[in-house]
């Protein structure tokens, strides 16, 4: 009856179910985001508390299950049931999201909601138990990754509870946990742009165990794709490039495709672990193809090449003393200097 393909594990105790939607803290005026209701055990709850349910069910039949439940009953003109994929979905406002995920979108979903403009107050979220520990790691953990630092750059996120596998039908492969996601507002609200961001740190963490040096100067496609950004920035502000071409060998062959396996491999993480590994060997293959799109066919190495490499390492060597340290040990402010002597060279990742 469950198409566990598509996450369907629905929470069988109703315990859990209560304690979910009570740790919310909902108010009688929230207007409520529910990511997979399922056959509904958490929108039954949520629709006692607060004003309005806005759910996204991508599964037609359990859509049909849920309004059934509602039908005919007062709740049902404060629940909007839509069907599709949340990911894809253009979202309403709401101030509080709540949701027992189907594990596939676990990651494409934090992103999602804290790259909001007008994020929810709060997120509870029950996620597999590793993702919630690389939601929560610090630098030098295991699991510290891009999504940490991500993650806990623009939110507060705490551990709210284990929930074990025999709390849902069928049972899931591994244990759960309950997450709370505070976005910052306001004036805690970093002043930096998402993009730019996430864009750096897409670089620092192609694999975590590297050292800086290794991950901006040691492959051929970041090199690339720093230069077309510090090219793009040039012409938008006047700045004159001295094109001379280099080298003895001035041909330079730059490919769309990986550079060796090592380097691309889908993993992110040295210790073979991924989030979503799907979504993390397509970001690797769009960095691939971006670097590559506009230089694949032969191309003159000119000064400018020179120049961005000696940007990268004064970056690194000099302003940030970065160079010798691998991301999986650099903290957020690590990562903030990085970001801002970057761009104080006219580097930019957006
Ligand atoms: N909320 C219910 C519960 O707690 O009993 C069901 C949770 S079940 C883990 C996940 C639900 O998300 C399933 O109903 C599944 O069909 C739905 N789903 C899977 N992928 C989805 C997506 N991309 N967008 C929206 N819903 C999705």
């Amino acid at each position: 009856k469950f198409n566990t393909n598509v996450g369907q594990h629905i929470l069988k105790n109703p315990g859990v179910a209560e304690a979910i939607v009570q740790k919310a803290n909902l108010k009688p005026s929230d207007t409520v985001l529910e990511v997979g209701p399922g056959t509904g055990n958490l929108t039954v709850r949520i629709l006692e508390k607060a004003k309005k349910v806005i759910a996204v069910e991508l599964d037609p039949r359990m859509a049909a299950e849920l309004t059934k439940r509602v039908q005919g009953k007062p709740e049902q003109k404060r629940l909007e049931v839509l069907l599709g994929d949340v990911i894809k979905t253009e979202l309403p406002h709401f101030d509080v999201c709540i949701s027992n995920t189907p594990y596939q979108i676990s990651s494409p979903l934090v992103f999602k909601l804290l790259a909001l403009p007008n994020p929810p107050r709060t997120s509870i979220l029950m996620f597999q138990r590793e993702f919630a520990l690389r939601l929560t790691a610090r630098p030098g953990d295991a699991l510290y990754c891009r999504l940490s630092v991500n993650a806990q750059f623009w939110a507060k996120i705490t551990h709210v509870m284990k929930v074990g596998k025999n709390n849902f039908k069928p049972p899931p492969q591994v244990e759960s946990s309950v997450i709370r996601i505070e976005p910052k507002m306001g004036s805690e609200r970093p002043g930096v742009s998402w993009d730019e961001w996430d864009g750096m740190l897409r670089i620092c963490f192609v694999r975590r165990s590297r050292t800086m040096r290794a991950s901006w100067m040691g492959s051929k496609e970041v090199l690339a794709m720093v230069e077309r950004n510090y090219r793009v920035w040039c012409a938008m502000n006047d700045v004159a490039l001295d094109e001379t071409p280099v080298g003895e060998d001035d041909e330079m062959e730059i490919d769309a495709a990986p550079e060796e396996e090592e380097e691309w491999g889908g993993i992110m993480d040295e210790d073979g672990v991924d989030d979503i590994p799907a979504f993390f060997k397509e970001e690797q293959q769009r960095i691939a193809r971006e670097a590559g799109s506009k230089t694949k066919s032969k191309k003159k190495k000119t000064r400018v090449a020179e120049l961005v490499r000696e940007k990268i390492r004064k970056v690194l060597e000099d302003v940030t003393e970065l160079a010798d340290k691998r991301a999986g040990k650099c903290d957020e402010n690590d990562f903030l200097r990085l970001l801002f002597a970057f761009n104080e060279e006219g580097i930019h990742f957006a």
